[in-house]
């Protein structure tokens, strides 16, 4: 009988031998399994016969090497529920002190058993004594429990009902047989299908209504994952930390994962099991399963019993669920690593609502409502900011109530009353009437773009004024045209709008986000002064609207202007042949850099014209150039590639001439935009090498789930200055 363990080492146990050590040391003891560095110490996970385990452990504990000085090491109690002889053999709801369920659970301050969702069970003799002694490793967990007195598992199947360890085998089964089984998971719960099935995969999406978008994977250890994708130091440290979050990876051309798992996507999204239950189940279905939310398409996940058995009965085959309630609703989070580093794409489980150190404290206790998609808020009190797990995209009944009834929780637990209400400009936004609509407390607007700069300043715990790369979809600017191709020169009170990509017509307003080709219309338009070209792919394509979109176009009716960034990828997308219409947020562009060649040097020009302030970027001569790339008939990767290189070239360009304006040397890269690796990469890289300073999103998301931080951080500012002013009310 073999069992398997993580175990983290924390202290000075890098650059010491500790890996080799260890190595060597797993070797001798017939061990198998990895060991890597994280920005906390070493992390190890080793497989084998118990006791060896017990002795890797041990060793690491009493005989390290000679130079290395251990302050922890920390073993994840996966060894009990692997030894036959343990009370918690395969129990799914084992957890200590450091690890286990805890915000999801929370229904109150203190954060005590009778004020969680584990009150309703009572401890067994065996289980208070672990609780009660200091020396144990459970003493006051709160979610602390056994097979005796805790937690049990159902399993509800088309006609076969089951319970306890019959309940894991009997979904372990179905997932092996090609179901969707629904599996009540921390925060909610997941629909679940087995990776490599393709009809079990086309079946989910099916049902789900989700078209394109990827669906994240699980797989049972980091060596699973690295059969997958292609997996370095720092991806397997962010893969295998406790938080564990869903990883972006670059996944193997030969990777056994259906095609429906991920569809034009060089990517896959991979996680490791979080709680003994998940660890279970992969162990016993013995493949990568897919783990994607329990919802249909844009609705949040489903995490109440009876509101899950109903929402997620026309998905699922089956359901694995238990009786502990979830009281907080939290998504998986979603991370990359970039230049070395984690940066978050959805901070959900695992992150929130750890809060997030401020430059300078909030003079008084603060609220901001965050914008519209990829919605979070944030509490502001002192040096302390509570951003929220990420809620959804706030355009729905559920997802309101979700932001709600998250602020009435968060500012119980976090014992916060805001008295100032920082809220985006866009009057239409859900969040911003909320504002509106609250009672005794002073507003702050905050224009989009400044808050996604200050969002970056606050993420890397700065505050001065420094040159802000604004690169997203949409936002409403300060002269009530849209945003999203900004270069300001910021700090957290205030921004200049020092550039921005020359505007075009959104021709249709919200359809042409739906339908990228529009932009490509527009732009062809723009770029030959309303002479555009009929001899495109893109043309033909969409022959049917074009005269009209282009009629639209012109007439600024329902058109309006935009410098938006991420639309200018819409319409390269279109015009390069990736995809003219899109199922969800951001998709064109995601495939853009997904197609691109990142060996491209050859960049299209987008040059910055200085005739006036604020300075241009004029996309003309770079639309001008495309055309020519797909009349020479140059592929999709070259095109995409030059197009990557072009806007790098322009962003350093750009901070030049800002750099001459301002004095400024520090730019900070922020909005959706910067999610793209391949640009962030090109231009933090070319910024460098111009003398710049680099500041890139880590805790925070570079996209609007990024944006209550901002918020937040400039209202304080503000706050602050008219303190300082005198004002003393
Ligand atoms: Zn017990
Ligand atoms: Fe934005």
């Amino acid at each position: 009988m073999s069992t398997r363990v993580r175990v983290r080492v924390e202290g000075i146990v890098q650059g010491v031998g500790f890996r080799p050590f260890v190595f060597r040391l797993a070797e001798e003891l017939g061990l198998g399994g990895f060991v890597g560095n994280d920005a906390a110490g070493v992390v190890i996970e080793a497989e084998g016969l118990p006791e060896a385990v017990d002795r890797l452990v041990a060793t690491l504990r009493e005989a390290p090497p000679p130079l290395a000085i251990v302050e922890a090491v920390r073993v994840a109690p996966l060894a009990e529920v692997a030894d036959p002889g343990d009370r918690r053999y395969r129990y799914p709801f084992t957890n200590c002190t450091n690890c286990g369920p805890r915000f999801t659970i929370t229904r109150d301050v203190p954060y005590d058993r009778p004020n969680t969702t584990m009150a309703a069970f009572d401890m067994c003799a065996a289980c208070a004594a672990e609780y009660e002694d200091p020396r144990d490793r459970r003493y006051h967990a709160q979610p602390v429990c056994c097979p005796a007195c805790g937690p049990r598992l159902t399993f509800h199947g088309k006609g076969d009902n089951a319970s306890g360890e019959a309940a894991l085998t009997a979904a372990a089964t179905a997932l092996a047989q090609g179901a969707v089984v629904a599996i009540k998971g921390l925060g909610g719960y997941h629909l679940a299908a087995l990776a490599h099935d393709d009809d079990a995969v086309a079946t989910l999406r099916a049902r789900k209504h989700r078209e394109d978008k990827p669906f994240a994977l699980m797989v049972a250890d980091a060596t699973d994952a690295a059969r997958l994708c292609h997996v370095d130091e720092h991806e397997t440290a962010l893969l295998t930390s406790p938080r564990a979050p869903i990883v972006l990876l670059a996944r193997r051309g030969d990777a056994p994962v259906a095609h429906a798992v991920a569809p034009g996507n060089r990517e896959l999204g991979v996680m490791l099991p979080y709680t003994p239950l998940h660890h279970l189940l992969l162990g016993d279905v013995g493949a990568p399963i897919v783990l994607t939310s329990g919802n249909m398409s844009d609705e949040p996940i489903a995490y109440l019993d009876d509101e899950a058995a109903r929402r997620l009965a026309p998905i699922a085959d089956a359901f694995l669920t238990h009786d502990r309630p979830i009281h907080m609703r939290v998504d998986d989070s979603v991370a990359r690593v970039v230049r070395g580093e984690p940066m978050l794409l959805r901070r959900a489980r695992g992150y929130a609502p750890q809060p997030i150190p401020l430059a300078h404290p909030c003079p008084r206790p603060a609220l901001a409502c965050g914008a519209e998609l990829k919605h979070t808020f944030a509490l502001g009190q002192q040096r302390r900011a509570v951003v929220s797990h990420h809620i959804g995209d706030l355009e729905n009944y559920e997802t309101l109530r979700s932001f709600t009834e998250g602020v009435a929780h968060y500012t119980r637990l976090f014992d916060i009353v805001p008295q100032v209400v920082a809220h985006d400009l866009h009057p239409e936004y859900l969040s911003t009437k909320h504002a509106g609509e609250l009672d005794g407390v002073e507003l702050a607007g905050v224009q989009h773009h400044h808050a996604h700069i200050a969002s970056c300043l606050a993420d890397n715990g700065r505050a001065e004024r420094v040159i802000g790369v604004a690169f997203d979809g949409i936002g409403l600017g300060t002269d009530d045209t849209i945003w999203g191709g900004e270069i300001l020169a910021a700090d957290l009170t205030g921004f200049e709008r020092t550039a921005f990509l020359d505007p075009v017509p959104l021709p249709g307003a919200t359809t042409a986000i739906r339908q990228p080709w529009r932009m490509a219309a527009a732009w062809l338009d723009a770029a030959y002064d309303g002479q555009p070209p009929n001899d495109l792919d893109v043309v033909t394509r969409n022959h049917h609207q074009w005269a009209d979109v282009l009629a639209v176009a012109r007439s600024g009716v329902n058109s309006p202007p935009t410098s938006s960034m991420g639309r200018l990828f819409d319409a390269v997308a279109a015009l390069a042949g990736v995809r003219d219409t899109i199922t969800y947020e951001g998709q064109a562009a995601v495939e853009l850099e997904q197609r691109a060649d990142p060996g491209q040097t050859a960049a299209y020009p987008l040059p910055v014209d200085d005739a006036e302030a604020p300075l241009r970027l004029r996309a003309r001569e770079m639309i001008a150039a495309i055309v020519e790339d797909l009349r020479a008939g140059r592929s999709t990767a070259t095109v995409a590639g030059r197009f990557h290189a072009g806007v790098a070239a322009a962003v350093t360009a750009v901070c030049r001439a800002a750099r001459e304006r301002t004095g400024l040397s520090s730019v900070a890269l922020s909005g959706g935009v910067f999610q793209n690796r391949l640009l962030a990469h090109r231009c933090a890289d070319e910024l460098e090498r111009a003398g710049f300073e680099v500041l890139l999103h880590r805790r925070v998301p570079p996209n609007d789930g990024g944006i209550s931080l901002g918020q937040l951080a400039v209202a304080a500012a503000r706050d602050r200055q008219r303190f300082d002013a005198g004002d003393t009310r």
